[in-house]
């Protein structure tokens, strides 16, 4: 089955055609549909199933039918955050979004700590559409005013269970406090256990469960 079955933006479907990907995988094929209609969703899908064009395709579709490059302004909001656990996953999703978000004007941001936070406020001031964080740096941005997450549409936990693992419950819960309560929710995991349902029920509307 080809992406055109999708009904996905030309331009991420001439991007992934000469990415080399030929068919969606099995978490992009009930994911993107779902995430096309602004269903929130809950996903057990391991590295390597192609989890991160599962989001970052649908994300950005709707981003490309927001803006119109010419509307693209330094001013303009955050319209999707992606938490990650750690920087190294931080790095690689934000890669993937600049990979499948070439030819268009989107722009992808990123936060983690350990590092100058200067030079990741600049980046924000000049205006960024997508941003990939981990929690703690994240907040840090928050409470500097550094970024404001008030016309966020849609927010992303990457490796959920690795965020729990790693003791970020506080984190999480602060951030879901600076964010619209109408945001639509995307959560992936690699397990599906009970803590990861008990998260899910206080983060995520009537989600739709996929398990690849
Ligand atoms: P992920 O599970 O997101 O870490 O992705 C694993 C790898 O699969 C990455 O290197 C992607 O570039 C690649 N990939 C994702 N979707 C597809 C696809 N539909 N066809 C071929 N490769 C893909």
């Amino acid at each position: 089955m080809s992406f055109s079955v999708l009904s996905l933006n030309s331009t991420l479907v001439n991007t992934l055609a000469s990415l080399g990907y030929e068919s969606p995988t099995p978490i992009q094929l009930e994911a993107i549909p779902a995430i096309l209609a602004k269903r929130d969703v809950m996903a057990g899908a391991q590295t390597g199933t192609g989890k991160t064009a599962a989001f970052a395709l649908p994300i950005l579709h709707h981003l490309l039918a927001l803006s119109p490059a010419q509307e693209l302004t330094a001013a303009r909001p955050v319209c999707a955050l992606v938490l990650v656990p750690t920087r190294e996953l931080a790095v690689q999703v934000q890669q993937s979004f600049v990979k499948y978000a070439k030819g268009t004007d989107i722009r992808v941001g990123i936060a983690y700590g350990g590092v100058s936070i200067d030079a990741q406020v600049a980046v924000f001031n000049a205006g960024i559409d997508v941003l990939i964080a981990t929690p703690g740096r994240l907040l840090d941005h928050l409470r500097q005013g550094a970024l404001s997450l008030k016309q966020l549409s849609v927010l992303v936990f990457d490796e959920a269970d690795r965020m729990l693992d790693m003791g970020f419950m506080d984190e999480i819960q602060a951030v879901i406090k600076q964010v619209p309560s109408d945001r639509q929710t995307l959560l992936f995991s690699a397990t599906l256990d009970a803590a990861i349902f008990s998260l899910s029920k206080t983060l995520l509307r009537d989600p739709k469960l996929i398990e690849v």
